[in-house]
């Protein structure tokens, strides 16, 4: 675990703490609406929430936020708990639902009513809209904002009931139509919707605002400091009020920088409609910003946390370039994944001084980062594949890779000189290349102490495995498509998914288990889909190398 950088919510937590404000505990929560996948945005929030608690030896609940049934469903609750799992943090039994409190939320409504705290209102949206103000002028009162509190109790046990269809009335607390922070402008409370809940089902037909549930739920739980973003920073008056009045535990909201990131979109919203217009396949498609498409694509749970560490915590929200991530990733993936060779764009290569049938296994490194890492055996006979782009017949100055002519070191292995090209008569496409090797080179140096400038990973023809690989670039070709003008998917990259096959592998990897990493020495890394078969391996592309590696 990295060690923890400052910010101000650590440093409150900890005057808090030496001030005894909340009895010298820290109780957090992370309270996802189940209304879609997670996203990297919200693995920030996971990771100062559970991070904090552990840090001060308090606790994380998890609580879902699941108060507007329209868009929640159970397929969310299920993933969204898998992937705070998989990202490394665990609630053990503090699991709670804001549903399980819909009978506490309502007595407390009925508290307010009678204390001439709320009111039902007969307002239409739109009047309500109209009625409410601006930031310039104050808002105007509902006329239904003096009833008498006898009627008020009696229309919202109907409202309760199922006696009115959905919008016609609303509870709404009972504040003030000139404050200036517009949340204060008797904000609704309750709404009605004949819908049915994932796990209410149709015993509740009025459900409560965002604002009514959340601090009441924090303050049932005893959080001590409800953590959000930005964009509630003017509901805090609200969320003050309501506990005041009520005269229950009073946590303190904190506000936070959402996590924006280059590239892609992060909000459920945006999301959803990639889903269902069928413009990625799925919220686990490996080119989302979704924790599902993440791990899909290969990106290993630490490397995000040490992301959610990296980018720090602020009230300034900025764009944090999606490098940033990648460099977390491959710094990750470096330590400990296996390299392998693998063939991407293959171009066959006849070695004409190789003995034909004879096969011969050389010692290749599994990690030089990892010593204990080992070595494993890959078979090595007189036809291989290359990667087409590691041969050109005009090379230009600066390439040093195969050409007619031209020595080269085959990693692992022997000196290779390719002494002539076969074309296709058609299109003149070099199809094969021939070569001689050098039998006193095995393990890569010449004992005449003759240099080569260019060292490439190769398969063996016969023994490689022909697979299927996957390549990503980013999902939208501009950096920030939720701040452009007009539809943000107008912005999606055309080329985001590149599928080839067959491409070839050593043959240690038959038994590669989905989920696997594995470095495709000087291509990148990549991970095994989970649709992969043995007979018919997947891989996709996590990440490419640093650049670093001369080619
Ligand atoms: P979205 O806009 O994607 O629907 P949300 O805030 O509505 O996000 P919730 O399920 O309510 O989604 O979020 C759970 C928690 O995650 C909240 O506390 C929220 O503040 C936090 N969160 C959501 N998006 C981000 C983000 N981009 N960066 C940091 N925290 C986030
Ligand atoms: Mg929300
Ligand atoms: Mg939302």
């Amino acid at each position: 675990h990295a060690t923890p950088l400052p910010n101000f919510i650590r440093y409150i937590m900890e005057e808090d703490l030496r001030t005894g404000k909340f009895g010298g505990r820290v109780v957090t929560r992370f309270p996802p609406e189940p209304n879609g996948y997670l996203h990297i945005g919200h693995a920030k929030s996971i990771c100062l929430n559970f991070g904090l608690a552990a840090d001060f030896g308090g606790y994380c609940n998890f609580r879902f936020d699941d108060t507007n049934p329209s868009r929640e469903e159970v397929e969310y609750v299920e993933s969204i708990q898998a992937d705070v799992h998989w990202l490394g943090f665990d609630w053990d039994d503090r699991l709670y639902y804001a549903s399980d409190y819909f009978e506490q939320l309502y007595d407390w409504a009925v508290q307010l009513i009678k204390a001439g705290k709320a009111f039902v209102c007969a307002l239409s949206p739109e009047e309500m809209r109209e009625f409410r103000g601006t930031l310039t002028a104050p808002g105007k009162e509902s006329p239904y904002r003096n009833r008498p509190v006898s009627e008020n109790l009696d229309l919202f046990a109907r409202m309760r009931a199922g006696e009115f269809p959905d919008g016609a009335l609303t509870l709404r607390a009972k504040i003030d139509m000139a404050a200036p922070n517009i949340n204060l402008r008797d904000p609704v409370m309750y709404r009605i919707k004949h819908d049915p809940h994932h796990r209410t089902g149709d015993s509740w037909c009025i459900y409560p605002m965002y604002d009514w549930a959340h601090g009441q739920c924090d303050s049932i739980e005893g959080i001590t400091h409800s953590i959000c973003t930005m964009e509630y920073e003017d509901h805090r008056a609200l969320y003050d009020w309501y506990l005041e009045q009520l005269g229950i535990h009073h946590p303190q909201q904190l506000e936070f920088a959402r996590l924006n990131l280059s590239h892609t979109v992060l909000s459920k919203r945006r999301l959803i409609q990639l889903v269902q217009e069928g413009l990625v396949n799925g919220w686990d498609d490996p080119r989302m910003p979704t924790l599902a498409g993440l791990r899909r694509r290969g990106y290993p749970p630490a490397a995000i946390r040490t992301f959610c560490e990296r980018i720090g915590v602020g009230k300034r929200e900025n764009l944090v370039d999606l490098a940033l991530l990648e460099y977390c990733v491959r710094e990750e993936l470096n330590r400990w994944v296996p390299r392998v060779m693998a063939v991407l764009h293959p171009l066959k290569v006849v070695i004409e001084n190789y003995p034909e049938g004879q096969v011969e296994e050389l010692e290749a490194i599994n990690n030089p980062e990892d010593p204990a890492a080992g070595t494993r055996k890959v078979p090595f006979s007189r036809e291989l594949y290359i990667e087409r782009e590691d041969f050109l017949e005009e090379p230009p100055k600066k390439f040093f890779r195969l050409s007619p002519g031209r020595e080269v070191r085959l990693r692992y292995a022997f000196f290779l000189k390719c002494i002539g090209m076969v074309k296709d008569p058609a299109t003149g496409e070099v199809v094969e290349l021939r070569c001689t090797y050098d039998p006193e080179t095995r393990g890569g140096d010449a004992p005449d102490g003759r240099r080569v400038k260019a060292t490439l990973h190769w398969v063996s023809a016969a023994h490689a495995l022909p697979v299927e690989v996957r390549l990503y670039d980013r999902l939208f070709s501009v950096p920030h498509p939720a701040a452009e003008e007009g539809d943000f998917k107008q912005f999606l990259n055309p080329n985001s998914l590149e599928t080839i096959r067959p491409c070839w592998v050593e043959p240690t990897l038959a038994n590669a288990a989905p989920g696997s990493h594995y470095q495709f020495e000087r291509q990148g890394y990549f991970c095994v889909d989970p649709d992969a078969t043995k007979g018919n391996l997947i891989f996709n592309r996590t990440v490419t190398l640093r650049d670093a590696w001369a080619k």
